[in-house]
């Protein structure tokens, strides 16, 4: 129960890596707060994690839009009163050459991995702050390393790291533990059918619960590459 006690805010937890660690921070303890867009998706979420025997909130979020955001951070703030690790987990990929990407998709995978990391630390960073909690990133093998045919989707997840290691200096006297995981393959939704068989949720998940709890404050600005 290396969590007992903690709010975890974990967004993106609909399905894939944000719910295996949202499942992971229950089996630790935590209560939980979930958002994704999807309504029908985060409810059956829920009531799954729910019968782990924590608190759960779940609140629908367009983690790219800030007044989402803001309501989303407000929820948890009023349910809960504190909050002690986010884990700013949701994105999106879009697979195209740079010559056949229009701006929308640009504009999407950007919004919602950068602008939307960004948005929802900001919005529980003063929450965070007071309890001397966590925030981790989850970035990908894409901010490591370039691939065709993904120029947004790894502009995004370097950019992720440009964000964190700013954001590790900016909170470091206040005690806050920052830290970016950087998955190779994980077996979801996302991962495109040739890339498959990839590592399991659960082993992000792993990582992610040791980084949120006994992980020592010293590991702060951390990149952890998770691609073997
Ligand atoms: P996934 O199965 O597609 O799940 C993505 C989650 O994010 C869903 O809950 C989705 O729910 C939510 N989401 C998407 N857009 C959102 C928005 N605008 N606001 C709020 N929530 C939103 O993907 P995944 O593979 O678990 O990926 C999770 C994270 O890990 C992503 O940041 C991804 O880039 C990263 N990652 C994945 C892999 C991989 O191989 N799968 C590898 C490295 C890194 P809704 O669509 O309902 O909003």
């Amino acid at each position: 129960m290396r969590l007992y006690g903690k709010v975890c805010v974990v967004t993106g937890a609909s399905r894939g890596i944000g719910r295996a660690i949202a499942e992971r921070f229950v089996a630790e303890g935590a209560a939980v707060a979930i958002g994704a867009r999807g309504r029908g998706a985060l409810e059956a979420a829920a009531k799954a994690l729910a019968g782990g025997g924590s608190e759960v909130l779940a609140r629908p979020v367009d983690v790219s839009v800030a007044a989402s955001v803001q309501a989303f951070a407000d929820a948890v703030l009023a349910r809960f009163g504190r909050a002690d690790v986010l884990v700013c987990n949701a994105g999106v990929a879009a697979r195209a050459r740079v010559v056949d990407t229009c701006e929308k998709q640009w504009d999407e995978v950007v919004d919602v991995s950068l602008k939307g990391t960004f948005l929802v630390t900001r919005a529980l960073l003063p929450a965070i702050e007071a309890a001397r909690g966590r925030v981790l990133v989850i970035s990908s093998i894409a901010g490591r390393q370039g691939t065709a045919g993904s120029s947004a989707y790894c502009a995004a997840k370097h950019g992720l790291i440009g964000f964190a290691r700013a954001l590790t200096e900016e909170v470091r006297q206040a005690g806050v533990l920052v830290a970016t995981i950087c998955p190779g393959s994980v077996d979801t939704e996302m991962l495109p059918p040739e890339f498959h068989p990839g590592m399991p949720a659960a082993r992000v998940a792993d990582v992610a619960a040791f980084l949120a709890s006994e992980a020592p404050r010293e590991l702060t600005g951390s990149i952890i590459d998770l691609f073997g």
